[in-house]
């Protein structure tokens, strides 16, 4: 076995207990560190790193009728976990998820990974449908407003106030979409200055120049 020559430093009460041993055993004190440093190295290396595998994800497609809820429910048996998948994939608002948008569903806390989904239980047809009441996954063809962002800066009630509304908390959304143009739409897009308007597709297919506002509107969707 080759020896290294080391110098090392120890504190008062270290070098206290090693003299009092050394002086029970009758041994150097230079002896009982070594044999004390011997051990550690023993047991240090006897020690394996444990490497956790990373968890492994699943992803998930948003079908017709989804809300975040009721992935999270599918996933993971409770609604009220949604703010997991809502963090996991970035989305500012829950209520605002789209059919045919990639979420990625990551593991519970504590868990490996996450539940897999069951196949989807017939929603009730009763009228009392038992559900909470939560937006649904917009399609990208249709008009909405991120409203919890609305600033309230009037831009597009003064466009077209039957079409634009406020809500009780003085946030706009799309009270009609028929009741003005598509051009207004984009219009309302294009002023809105925290561009949360999105005009969706024209529902007016004989309106006038059609291409070019489906153009404009093409950033806001
Ligand atoms: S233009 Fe945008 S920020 Fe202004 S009121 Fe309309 S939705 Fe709200």
């Amino acid at each position: 076995m080759a020896f290294r020559n080391i110098q090392i430093d120890i504190d008062d009460a270290v070098f206290q207990a090693a003299l009092n041993r050394a002086t029970t055993e009758g041994k150097a004190i230079g002896e009982i560190v070594v044999r004390c440093l011997t051990q550690y190295g023993a047991s240090a290396a006897a020690v394996q790193p444990t490497v956790r595998a990373p968890a492994p994800v699943t992803t998930y497609t948003v079908q017709r009728g989804d809300t975040l809820g009721r992935i999270a429910q599918k996933f993971y048996g409770d609604p009220h976990k949604y703010p997991l998948i809502q963090e996991a994939n970035n989305i500012v608002d829950a209520g605002r998820i789209w059919v045919g948008q990639p979420l990625t569903i990551p593991p519970l806390p504590g868990t490996a990974t996450p539940a897999t989904a069951p196949e989807p239980a017939p929603r009730p047809t009763s009228a009392l449908d038992p559900e909470p009441a939560e937006p649904e996954a917009i399609s990208p063809d249709t008009a909405y407003i991120e409203t919890a962002r609305c600033t309230t800066c009037n831009e597009c009630t003064q466009i077209n106030n039957k079409m634009f509304k406020y809500d009780d908390n003085k946030q706009a959304y799309i009270a009609d979409p028929d009741a003005g143009t598509y051009r207004q739409l984009v219009e309302a897009a294009e002023s809105c200055q925290v561009s949360i308007i999105h005009p969706g597709k024209p529902r007016n297919k004989a309106e006038p120049n059609l291409d070019e506002l489906i153009e404009r509107a093409e950033p806001f969707n």
